[in-house]
């Protein structure tokens, strides 16, 4: 999954709007971030197969960043950074809608997946429910669930028309990420995959900080 990480951050945004978007941005992509170094450092493994539909991913060995114990490591991980570390949101309940962020990463990729998410370090387990294998479905589910959470925080975010403004730029943005992701040219090496992923993760927590800014500039703060 790719857009559709997001729209765990909107929602977090919408139940907790004190923790700024690019935090949640990030959250939402916490793992891939750390799949994305792996991939660079040959931690972890994976190939390029562009026969495969939606996109020529395959993913042989992610246990640490992919396992479903992994993921609930990395939420630990992120609860403690975000509950010290004030700028990303801070102790008690921003801390959990931080770590909830990044957990729900496992879930939304299990949706998508081939069977390729093991549930811990062991990989005779490995679970997907593969929508990736219907490219159209697999399209139209990830800018649902977007569509869904962006039109959730902006109603619940009392900003008015500078968040609705900024939500049509969310969907507008992460439309053409996601087109570019199903049928742009497929890279050469798995390397490159990973490099373009991890510029693009941190694109998109820039645009998250700038927005936000634009937000709270044309008058009405996103924080309740
Ligand atoms: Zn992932």
């Amino acid at each position: 999954m790719f857009v559709g990480h997001y729209s765990a951050a909107f929602i977090g945004k919408a139940v907790e709007p004190r923790v700024p978007f690019c935090v949640l941005f990030l959250a939402a992509q916490f793992v891939d971030v750390f799949w994305a170094i792996f991939i660079i450092l040959g931690i972890e493994k994976a190939s390029l197969d562009p026969g495969l539909s939606s996109n020529p991913l395959v993913l042989d060995y992610m246990p640490y960043t992919h396992s479903l114990a992994g993921t609930f490591v990395w939420a630990a991980v992120a609860f403690v950074l975000a509950h010290r570390i004030p700028v990303l949101g801070g102790a008690g309940r921003t801390a959990v809608v931080v770590a909830a962020v990044v957990a729900s990463h496992w879930f939304l990729d299990l949706i998508v997946h081939r069977p390729d998410l093991p549930l811990d370090g062991d990989q005779t387990v490995k679970l997907g429910l593969a929508l990736w294998n219907y490219p159209v479905p697999a399209f139209v589910a990830e800018m649902a669930l977007l569509f869904a959470s962006i039109i959730f925080w902006f109603r619940r975010s009392g900003a008015g028309m500078p968040a609705r403004r900024a939500g049509r730029w969310f969907i507008v943005g992460f439309l053409i990420l996601q087109l570019g992701f199903w049928l742009g040219p497929v890279p050469p090496v798995i390397q490159a995959v990973a490099a373009s992923a991890l510029f693009t993760f941190l694109l998109i927590a820039w645009a998250g900080v700038r927005i936000e800014r634009r937000i709270i500039e044309t008058g009405a703060a996103p924080a309740n």
